[in-house]
């Protein structure tokens, strides 16, 4: 334990290969947000699906949410429509890092970006480096980047021990979605 300091904004980053990492960061915003404050999700996955938290952030005035792709205008090939997604996805989190009207800022699934090389690890640490000192970030995903790592001030690597998919169990209802 070293010399007490103020409190700032930090950054926390929730990954390896175990089940939590999404709802851990959810967890955090249910908490904030029975503080007052307001929040924002950032999902960097293709809005196919809906969720449970999709479902339920739609009735909370507090929580801004966004889904990758979702009012999505797709003009080119598959793979290009991604990237740029994820770049439209990044532009959403970006400007709702620097204004500081959020004060948690959740990056759900971030690194999937990184991976597909939608998305550059220096870009995002800079604009990290630029939040105003009040905004929390939390960045999920699996394979985190070093570089990132090495900059949060949290980082959970949650392992997975059992995961009851291995026992045939298929993703369920309110658990996982
Ligand atoms: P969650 O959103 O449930 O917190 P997560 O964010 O930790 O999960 P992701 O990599 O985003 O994990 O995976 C999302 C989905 O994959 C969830 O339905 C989750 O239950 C499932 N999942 C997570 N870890 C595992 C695992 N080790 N084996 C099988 N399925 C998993
Ligand atoms: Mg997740």
């Amino acid at each position: 334990m070293t010399e007490k300091k103020d409190p700032r904004g930090l950054v926390l980053i929730h990954t390896g290969n175990g089940k939590g990492k999404t709802t851990a960061a959810l967890g955090i915003i249910f908490r904030a947000l029975g503080r007052g404050m307001k929040c924002g999700v950032i999902q960097f996955l293709k809005g196919k699906w809906e969720t449970g938290e999709r479902k339920f952030a739609k009735t909370i005035p507090e929580l801004d949410f966004h889904v990758m792709g979702l009012g999505f205008t797709w003009n080119s090939d598959d793979l290009d429509k991604d990237k740029a997604a994820a770049k439209a996805a990044w532009e959403t989190s970006s400007q709702m890092i620097l204004e500081g009207n959020h004060e948690i800022i959740v990056l759900d699934e971030i690194t999937y970006a990184f991976h597909y090389d939608w998305l550059q690890v220096e870009e995002v640490l800079a604009v990290l480096k630029r939040r105003p000192s009040h905004v929390h970030v939390i960045l999920t995903g699996r394979r985190c980047p070093e570089s990132l790592l090495d900059y949060a001030d949290l980082v959970s690597l949650i392992e997975a021990v059992k995961h009851p998919y291995q026992s045939g169990f298929p993703a369920q209802k309110g658990i996982d979605f």
